[in-house]
């Protein structure tokens, strides 16, 4: 039976609101609740859980810029010493187009607009331990799976794959699956297939210049869906990472058979790359359920999504990414966890 990996640091990161769109978002769609629901769906779907080990700073080696690690460590603190209300978004923003890319400022309030993307990932007291706890979670899966197991699933929030090198945003901090990937990667190469409905922009950017790490994405059209600014086909890696990312984008409003045939090319290119082990970025947002995914994809076309994945038949560490449907969720992970699990035999 597949190990489910679970912690209750996340109920911790619970903002009051947040900005989307240009609108106060109350309750946040990303909330406690999401991980609440998918853990009970799956103990009483019979699949065991069990709590993850710490790591030390380090598995956020070769992921994230440690002057970012440590601005979001105390960026709370700070920001409420400086009088900050009691939820943290930033109003500035740093842009490429400035001559010279800017410079970092020493405040609370706009160095958060220099790591920051976006209004929609509000920062309260328990964020930064939250994700901490979520990167601990994906790395005692892949220990797991390092150890000999056939594949294990951390059940994850926030979520990480819009975390890149020196950014974070779209409501995550840290990348999990990135520091599990990174992990992993001291045994052989590595390939991620993210089937989040979003692009996942810091995962792509954390192994671009890889080329031991395949990374594959299938998501909205980024022209229609967050993160915008990335997630097209031309996007390749550079340097020994040119061809090991490669993006699927879908259009919105693709069903199962679209997204289906997107994760059997991902398969057929993780097959040729014929990586030692395999990371999973499970976004459960394609589902038609989902209030901010633009896919329809049915109970039935995650099941078969899964079964895809479980025939892949390599180590195989599962993260928990999106997945807004909360009345939905529980039933969307069991359906595609007991698929992968099936085909495992
Ligand atoms: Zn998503």
């Amino acid at each position: 039976m597949l190990p489910v990996l679970v912690d209750d640091t996340h109920r911790g990161h619970d903002p009051a609101y947040e900005l989307n769109a240009g609108r106060t978002v109350a309750p946040v769609p990303e909330r406690p609740a999401r991980v609440e629901v998918i853990h009970a769906a799956l103990v009483a779907a019979g699949f065991a859980t069990q709590l993850s080990r710490r790591h030390d700073d380090e598995v956020l080696d070769g992921v994230h810029d440690p002057e970012m690690v440590a601005y979001l460590r105390g960026a709370y603190t700070a920001w409420r010493e400086a009088g900050g209300p009691e939820v943290m978004i930033a109003d500035t923003f740093r842009s490429p187009a400035w001559a010279g890319g800017g410079r970092r400022p020493r405040s609370p309030l706009g160095a958060l607009g220099w790591y920051c993307t976006d209004t929609a990932t509000p920062l309260v007291a328990g964020s930064y331990a939250a994700a901490r706890a979520a990167v601990d979670l994906a790395c005692t899966a892949a220990d797991l799976v390092l150890a000999g197991a056939s594949a294990a699933y951390a059940l994850t929030r926030p979520p990480g794959h819009h975390a890149g090198p020196s950014y974070f945003g779209g409501f995550c901090l840290l990348n999990h699956a990135a520091a599990a990937a990174q992990r992993l990667r001291g045994s052989g190469t590595v390939a991620i297939i993210d089937v989040d409905v979003h692009h996942g922009n810091g995962t792509q950017d954390v192994f671009w210049t890889a080329g031991d790490v395949l990374y594959l994405s299938m998501h909205t059209d980024p022209d229609h869906q967050y993160p915008f600014f990335s997630g097209a086909t031309d996007e390749l890696g550079a340097g020994p990472g040119q061809g090991t990312t490669r993006n699927l984008p879908l259009a919105p409003g693709t069903g199962d058979a679209g997204f289906l045939r997107a994760v059997e090319v991902a398969c057929e290119l993780v097959t040729a790359f014929d990586p030692a082990s395999v990371v999973v970025s499970l976004g459960l947002d394609v589902a038609a359920e989902d209030p901010l995914g633009q896919l329809e994809v049915t109970d039935d076309g995650l099941a078969r999504a899964g079964a895809l994945l479980g025939r892949l038949q390599r180590p195989t560490v599962l993260v928990q990414e999106g997945g807004y449907a909360l009345p939905e969720l529980g039933q969307l992970a069991v359906t595609t966890l007991s698929a992968f699990t099936r085909v495992r035999g």
